[in-house]
């Protein structure tokens, strides 16, 4: 056999293995090495050491049901989201900002409108700029429930859209 090389196990220099011998000495710090030449490639182990082998790092496994790490894409998906939902978010009744909803700017357009068209009517026979606040109250109320209705849409298919790309995250990775 060749004559071989591997590097020490502590210092990493090259260690001289001749021959047929089976132990050999670093020539640098003088730690031993038993040589295993059982295999195709010629294995150095040091000597004295523990035969065990240092426990690998097992892959982290899910299999065992157990509670997996939220992977990071997932946080980051949920980062943008709150960001993204953040831009959606209206004023409501209480005055505090909340998920735009279509049932309240329907319910304020329809009562501003119905107020709205009781000042225009009793107005009747007025002059027309006498008549215009009632029309645009009845204009204010549409105008207001079709931009609050486009808010509630947009946010709605903001949040679809969010919940697809979360279920696709977090697929089971297999079947
Ligand atoms: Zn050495």
């Amino acid at each position: 056999m060749a004559d071989s090389s591997p590097p020490c196990s502590r210092c990493n220099e090259p260690l001289s293995v001749t021959g047929a011998s089976f132990s050999v000495a670093c020539a640098s710090c003088g730690q031993w090495h038993t040589v295993d030449r059982s295999g195709p490639v010629l294995v150095v182990k040091p000597f004295g050491e523990q035969e065990t082998e240092p426990a690998e790092a097992a892959p982290p496994t899910d299999a065992s049901g157990e509670e997996r790490m939220v992977p990071p894409e997932l946080l980051q998906l949920d980062m943008d989201w709150e960001r993204e939902r953040k831009r959606h978010l209206v004023f409501g009744v209480s005055g505090e900002v909340d998920v735009p909803e279509m049932i309240t700017p329907i319910g304020v357009g329809v009562a501003l409108t119905g107020v709205g068209a009781y000042l225009f009517y009793q107005s009747a026979g007025a002059s027309l700029v006498s008549r215009l606040p009632g029309l645009a109250v009845i204009a204010g109320g549409i105008a207001f429930a079709i931009y609050r209705i486009g808010k509630a849409r947009a946010y709605e298919e903001a949040y679809r859209r969010y919940q697809g790309r979360r279920r696709a995250t977090t697929k089971p990775p297999d079947q």
